[in-house]
Parts: C-alpha cells; sequence; structure tokens
C-alpha cells in the first residue's frame, strides 16, 4: 500500500503524529479513489486517536509557508489547504443517534469506532501513517473485496446505518452510480423500508447528490434506482409522473420516464453541462399534465414545453437550485425544444430561422444539441433521418446568421427613441411599437436596418395616432 503514499504530504504528517504520539490514519474516500485509480483525490481525510486540531495545527506548522488553519470546535475537527489539495483532520469518533436528527451525539473512540460510523465499506478503509507500521491497511468489513468486487455494502445493519443518518442512501445510489457499482440487495431492501426517512433531510444536501448523479457517466442508473427505490417520490414527484404507459382504443404513448432517462443518457455523451443536462430531464416534465387522447388522431402532448418551462421555477426552487440565470437557461431550453424539430419537418422560410435564431441566442447550440438527444426512436433508418434533417437546419441557421447576424440581436430601435420621437410616457404603446419594428424585422418585411426602421416606428406611430415631435 505504501506506494500510494508517496504524496510528500503523508511523510509530514507521519513525523507530526509520531512527535505527538497519535495513531494517524489517512481513511475514506482518499483510500478508495487512490485503489480505484479514479482520479488524484483533492480531499484527503485524516483521523487519528486524540485531538485532529493538535495534530492539524503542528502539520501546518511544519508545513512550507504555514497555512491558515480552520478549526470547527463544535466538530472536533480542523482544515488546512495545501498547495491543491484540502486536508481535513479529526480525532477517532464515536456516533449515537437520536430518531428525529441526523446529527448524532459524539465522543471520542477508537479507530475501530471511527470505521464503524462510515457510510460504507469502501469508505472505511484506512492506511496508518505512523513510521513504524506506514502503509498497514486496516480493512475489517473486507471494503477491498468489495472495492474488488463493485459491490455497495454497509459496515453495519443497513437498516440501522440509513435510519441513522438517511442522506446515506442518496450517497450510496451517487456511489453506485458514479462508480458504475451494484448496491447489494439487503441494503437496497432497507433503502426501500426507509426511504420516507428522507425528510429529514435539508433539500441542499440531497440537491447535493443528484447533481452528482446527474454529472456522472451514466446518470439513468442512479435515475433508476432513485426510482425503484422510492427515493425520487421524496423529492422529485413531477419526475416520477413521468413514468407508466396508457393505452386507449389500442394506441399508446411512449413511457415518458425512460424516454427522458434515454435524452439525459444521449446528451451526456456531448456534454458536461449540468444545466444542459438538467433541461434534458425537464423538457418533456409537462407531458402527464398535457397529455390528452384525441379521437381519430391519437395521444397528444399540446403546449408541453410552455407549461413545462412554466414548471422550472417551481421545481427548481423547491429542489433549492439556483434562481438565477442558470434556471432562466434551463427555462428557455424546455421552451424551445421543440423548435428546431418543427424546422427540420416543415419548408423552412428564413424568418422562422431567424425567429429560432433570435430566441435562442447564443445557448441555440446547447438547443440543438438537445434536439439531438432528443431522438429516441428504434428505428436506425428514422433516427438517421432526423439527424440528417437537423444537419440542415444547422447549416441554414449558420448561412442567415452570416447574412443577418440576428444572435445576440439588439433591435435598432430603442423604447427611450421612441418615447423621445413621440413625446410620449413609458407606458403599453412604447412595447407594443418596439415589438412591431422587431417582428417585422424577423420576418423580413424590413431588414435589419436602422433607418428602415425608424421610418417603420413613424409609420406604426401615426397608426397610434403619434406624430413625430
Ligand atoms: P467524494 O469526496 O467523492 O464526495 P467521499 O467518500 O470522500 O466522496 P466525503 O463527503 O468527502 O465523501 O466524506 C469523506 C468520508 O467520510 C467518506 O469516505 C466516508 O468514510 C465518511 N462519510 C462522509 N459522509 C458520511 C455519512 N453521511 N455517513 C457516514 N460516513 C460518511
Ligand atoms: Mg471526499
Amino acid at each position: 500500500m505504501i506506494q500510494h503514499l508517496q504524496h510528500k504530504i503523508f511523510k509530514c504528517i507521519s513525523e507530526c503524529a509520531d512527535e505527538l504520539g497519535l495513531e494517524t490514519y489517512v481513511i475514506g474516500g482518499y483510500v478508495r479513489d487512490v485503489l480505484l485509480k479514479r482520479k488524484e483525490p483533492k480531499d484527503i481525510d485524516i483521523v487519528c486517536v486524540g485531538s485532529g486540531i493538535e495534530l492539524a495545527k503542528k502539520v501546518a506548522h511544519k508545513l512550507h509557508g504555514k497555512p491558515k488553519v480552520q478549526v470547527f470546535k463544535n466538530f472536533g475537527t480542523a482544515m488546512l489547504n495545501h498547495k491543491d489539495l484540502e486536508i481535513e483532520f479529526v480525532g477517532a469518533r464515536k456516533e449515537s443517534y437520536q430518531k428525529d436528527s441526523r446529527k448524532p451525539s459524539v465522543e471520542n473512540g477508537s479507530l475501530e469506532d471511527d470505521q464503524n460510523r462510515r457510510d460504507f465499506t469502501i469508505n472505511t478503509l484506512a492506511l496508518c501513517l505512523n513510521k513504524h507500521r506506514f502503509g498497514e491497511l486496516l480493512d475489517p468489513f473486507n471494503g477491498i473485496s468489495d472495492l474488488e468486487k463493485g459491490i455497495i455494502r454497509t459496515p453495519l445493519d443497513p437498516d440501522i446505518t440509513y435510519s441513522d443518518d438517511p442522506l446515506r442512501m442518496m450517497r450510496a445510489v451517487r456511489f453506485a452510480t458514479q462508480l458504475n457499482f451494484t448496491i447489494e440487495q439487503s441494503s437496497i431492501e432497507a433503502i426501500e423500508r426507509n426511504a420516507k426517512r428522507l425528510e429529514i433531510i435539508s433539500q441542499e444536501r440531497i440537491i447535493d447528490e443528484l447533481n452528482k448523479i446527474i454529472l456522472a457517466q451514466t446518470p439513468s442508473k442512479g435515475f433508476k434506482i432513485l426510482f425503484n427505490t422510492k427515493l425520487l417520490h421524496q423529492f422529485f414527484p413531477e419526475f416520477v409522473e413521468l413514468y407508466g404507459v396508457e393505452v386507449i382504443k389500442g394506441k399508446k404513448h411512449k413511457d415518458n420516464f425512460y424516454h427522458t432517462l434515454e435524452v439525459l443518457e444521449n446528451l451526456s455523451k456531448n456534454t458536461d453541462n449540468l444545466w444542459l443536462r438538467w433541461a434534458a430531464l425537464l423538457h418533456d416534465i409537462a407531458k402527464p399534465e398535457t397529455k390528452r387522447f384525441e379521437e381519430g388522431h391519437g395521444w397528444t402532448f399540446h403546449g408541453h414545453e410552455f407549461i413545462g418551462s412554466k414548471m422550472v421555477p417551481i421545481i427548481f426552487k423547491r429542489l433549492k437550485l439556483p434562481l438565477n440565470e442558470k434556471m432562466k437557461y434551463v427555462q428557455k431550453l424546455v421552451l424551445l425544444h421543440l423548435r428546431p424539430i418543427v424546422l427540420s419537418k416543415d419548408f423552412i422560410s428564413d424568418s422562422a430561422l431567424r425567429r429560432l435564431l433570435f430566441d435562442a441566442g447564443e445557448d441555440l447550440e446547447d438547443l440543438m444539441l438537445l434536439c439531438e438527444a432528443d431522438i429516441t426512436s428504434k428505428n436506425e433508418k428514422k433516427v438517421k433521418r432526423f439527424l440528417n434533417n437537423f444537419q440542415i437546419v444547422r447549416q441554414k441557421l449558420k448561412d442567415i446568421e452570416e447574412l443577418d447576424h440576428i444572435r445576440n440581436w439588439q433591435p435598432p430601435i430603442s423604447g427611450a427613441l421612441i418615447m423621445n420621437t413621440f413625446d410620449i410616457q413609458p407606458g403599453k404603446i412604447v412595447g407594443e411599437i418596439k415589438n412591431q419594428i422587431r417582428e417585422a424585422i424577423l420576418d423580413g418585411i424590413i431588414p435589419n436596418e436602422y433607418d428602415k426602421a425608424y421610418n417603420y416606428m413613424l409609420e406604426k406611430g401615426k397608426e397610434q395616432g403619434l406624430e413625430k415631435q
């Protein structure tokens, strides 16, 4: 194991631990990730039998540049940053839980007590740092074997582990997704039994884990586990609603739950943008609400893009996702997600292209990625044809953009100019005239030029009984 402790920092911690006479280990995520050769982990958790704060202070003192130690007295932990590493020190502890809180009461304990309180066997692995035992592995729960077999298993009875801290259920799904591991059956059953206890977890913690699932390589794996264990039902009922197929008169619609996950999966191959992935998750979110069966026609979901975009802020607010421009971006993509499809089917007019360029602006490329991911037909010929159509749309958009520069465009006539010209106060009429000018340019009635737009403004003003002052 010594090969995994090459980093200079471990030598320094080792010396300090020996000087203080503290039994000291590197534990948890760091050990797991180096053994998996996942990535060079940037956060290191150090546990010692004794005062973690004292050890942290000594290490900081010895390090070049003497980094500042942040002490969290209440938790008995200390943290320091060294180069690009974030190192946390804690004294080994024993925990006991009350039913209504995930905050345990804590007392000092042995290393074994500390390993017992951890969430999964693969997260309990500890490597000793003291000189005479340097690199010795402590693995009381066969975590190494689970790491090799790809199994998520709790060190103690899973019902106790999950009930004590229900966030661990989300973590289980997250690790299974990130590492492509399997959650062992008894653990899955315990999650099903304890899913309701997620209610004592703050939404911020839940969404942290969910976002990590969404950012994984195959996020749909996580969503299927969340759904099957009913964890998803606890915090994201709108998404659960997408599940299922209805049949009327022998006609069925597709299962929008699995369709959405397929879209997310397709898209994830082409982007790591969390918010674009969120747009995929929400693009059909209003399908259940807008679903109708129309005689002679079959299933329709009229306006689901519009209703869906209205649902975005509501969902973001409840899930404690940011209510800023990220939310607006997701909203915009949900609203526009059918537009390129319409364009690829019909005869494409220049004005329709200009409108899409104007409405999508700088997010056009992301919108196209979403639309391409939205093709989930099993018929390969169809998929090819749709993708080809999108290629044509892309090319036409490019051509018209080169001609008109509509993307990121501001109409040439401002509200202020309208008010000045006609000497009127701010009000509905100003907005109306501004809109009419914009629409006329997008429709190609007038060119995108100041003089033409100015004359058009005078004309439209006249229709409202306004004269140039
Ligand atoms: P990552 O850094 O990729 O999120 P990690 O396993 O390092 O994964 P951290 O949140 O950094 O996760 O926690 C470090 C270690 O602390 C874990 O490996 C685990 O041993 C322990 N741990 C973290 N959260 C919990 C929890 N809710 N219950 C029990 N043990 C936990
Ligand atoms: Mg970590």
